[in-house]
């Protein structure tokens, strides 16, 4: 029987691991965040591919926080992750670790290879190292340190532990090469003096490993088997393995490097994502225009949406931009299956039909989904005045304009054919409201006869709507590659944002939760707000637009 073709190079590495029996047949992977910031849609694949690969192959994947830059750290961003990847889908079970669970065997690793010769005390100030290391032309030159004997490098680095020294004065290094072509490889440092509260360990230890000795070695003793990282780490996978080599761990995994996640339009590193934080420049890290986990979230991207993304981008080992409509498709494809239809009209124009009975009111029956039956239906009202959109009418319309006019007949979604009589102006010779006329014989929306319109407006009946605000989301940057040409802080699209405060929702929609998504009619896919939205304050959020108009509108504007 013929077995199918993994679907990307790291599911044939574990199948080849498999069928030779590495690892006792185990299959361990790892999601290692620092708590430095909200995850983004690049963490999100990296989530997919660690946790579906466990999945996938019957084994396991480990949340672990890659804690060993307290400074930068915050408890805030465990919790936000956490809960992204939950959100996400995934589930680690009882397996939760910190970095910052490893110190005291991470220290007793750097012990042995100080007893080993393999590490060193080096007392050069930074800027000396730095001159010390020499660049990828010229080799390094050995530092003054390097010789001390192990006693001395024992006592030292005891004496960092214990805190009797600034931060700067020394710091732990491996004794590798210093010509070696691969500048990680010359004596990189392991531990460094930090005299800083770390959010796990708090005052206990003023000494903090370096991430590439901490996460190896976590890796390790987690009994990790497949280590996979974005591709930058390739060139520190000596180091990954020099480390492991020289002592006696547990366990051997092994790192395996794939491309990272780059969308245009947007940014996905999280100093980026905190700069436009801490500028104002968004409400916050789940602000809807982020492309955050969070953010997308209270956008209302369907988690499904997003892993159904994840894996249509796929793993390969060549860096790429994906096109940022790509994820919006996917989400639009989601929420046309899912989402059910409602009606809301965002700037209203009043609509007065004239032939309606004075306080007359009847209920049509809605389907809420057109292709899915099991959704069920609703009852919208219908009185003599409607709200339709302000720009569903015009008084001089242009060639191909089926909607509104004077003297034209269009449909009200699922209510009756309705045809312009006049319209009333105010002083200012703005208009104020529409008046028409309605053929009682085209109850549902259809017309006995026959005869065809054009036209169908949403609509929603005045006496029955609910106010609601509406928040427009745009891309955040007009920029396709935020940063490349100039500051990305200056490409920031200035209608990336528009609120609109005094729109009228059906009645149904009264009772939405927060996070329910929806397609109102005609105009996209939008979520009661996370945060802001209530019963008695509806506030909800565009996700997508129904197509994909943006790149022809961009176009237009800048032409
Ligand atoms: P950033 O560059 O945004 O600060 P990071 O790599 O420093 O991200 P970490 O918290 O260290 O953030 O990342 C956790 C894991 O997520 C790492 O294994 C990293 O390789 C992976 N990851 C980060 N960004 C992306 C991305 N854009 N695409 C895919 N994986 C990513
Ligand atoms: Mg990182």
């Amino acid at each position: 029987m013929d077995t199918p073709t993994p679907s990307n190079f790291l599911r044939a590495i574990i199948e080849e691991d498999l069928r030779n029996g590495k690892n006792e047949g185990r299959v361990c992977t790892r999601f290692p965040p620092e708590p430095n910031g909200f995850l983004h849609i690049g963490h999100a694949k990296s989530i997919c591919i660690n946790f579906g690969l466990a999945r996938d192959y019957g084994g396991r994947c480990h949340l672990r926080f890659d804690d060993t830059n307290p400074g930068k750290e915050d408890p805030v961003y465990v919790t936000s992750i956490k809960e992204d990847v939950r959100w996400l889908g995934f589930d680690w079970g009882e397996h939760l670790y910190h970095a910052s669970d490893y110190f005291e065997q991470l220290y007793q690793f750097a012990v042995d290879l100080i007893r080993q010769g393999k590490a060193y005390v080096c007392s050069l100030s930074a800027e000396e190292v730095r001159r010390y290391r020499g660049s990828l032309t010229e080799p390094g030159t050995n530092s003054p340190c390097r010789d001390r004997s192990v006693e001395e490098n024992l006592d030292l680095f005891s004496r960092m532990r214990a805190g009797e020294f600034p931060e700067g004065a020394h710091i732990l290094r491996a004794k590798i090469d210093m010509a070696s072509p691969n500048m990680n490889m010359r004596d990189p440092a392991l531990y460094r003096i930090l005299h800083q509260e770390h959010q796990n360990t708090g005052k206990v230890w003023c000494i903090y490993p370096m991430y590439d000795f901490a996460h190896g070695l976590s890796d390790a003793l987690e009994r990790i088997t497949h280590s996979i990282c974005t591709l930058e780490f390739a060139d520190h996978k000596p180091l990954y393995d020099w480390i492991l080599d020289q002592l006696n761990v547990p366990a051997r995994p092994r790192q395996y490097e794939f491309n990272r996640l780059n969308i245009n339009y947007t940014v996905t590193s999280k100093r980026k994502l905190k700069l436009l934080v801490d500028e104002n420049i968004v409400a916050s890290w789940n602000d809807p225009r982020m492309p955050t986990i969070s953010g997308l979230r209270r956008r209302g991207f369907p988690p499904a949406a997003l892993r159904d993304f994840c894996e249509r981008v796929g793993v390969s080992r060549s860096d790429s931009c994906v096109d940022m409509s790509l994820l919006e498709n996917c989400v639009r494809e989601n929420l046309d299956a899912t989402a059910p239809r409602a009606m809301a009209v965002l700037r209203p124009l009043r609509l007065i039909i004239q032939n309606y009975p004075e306080g007359g009111e009847e209920f049509f029956d809605l389907p809420n989904h057109p292709k899915d039956p099991d959704m069920g239906s609703r009852k919208v009202g219908f009185s003599r005045e409607i709200f339709i959109e302000a720009d569903d009418f015009t008084e001089t319309p242009p060639p191909k304009y089926f909607r509104l006019s004077p003297g034209r007949e269009v449909r009200l979604r699922g209510a009756y054919l309705v045809t312009c009589t006049d319209v009333i102006k105010g002083p200012d010779g703005k208009i104020e409201a529409v008046l028409c006329t309605y053929d009682r014989a085209t109850r549902g929306g259809d017309a006995p006869d026959g005869r065809k319109v054009k036209g169908t407006l949403h609509w929603v009946s005045a006496a029955h709507a609910v106010p609601a605000e509406v928040r427009l989301y745009e891309r955040l940057f007009n920029a396709e590659f935020p940063g490349r040409d100039g500051d990305f802080l200056s490409q920031i699209n200035p209608e990336s944002l528009e609120t609109l405060t005094g729109c009228q929702v059906e009645a149904s929609l009264a009772q939405a939760a927060p996070e329910d998504r929806f397609q109102f009619e005609r105009l996209g896919y939008f979520c009661a707000d996370r945060f802001d939205h209530a019963a008695h304050r509806l506030v909800f959020n565009r996700t997508v637009t129904l197509r994909d108009s943006w790149s022809r509108a961009v176009q237009e504007k800048s032409a």
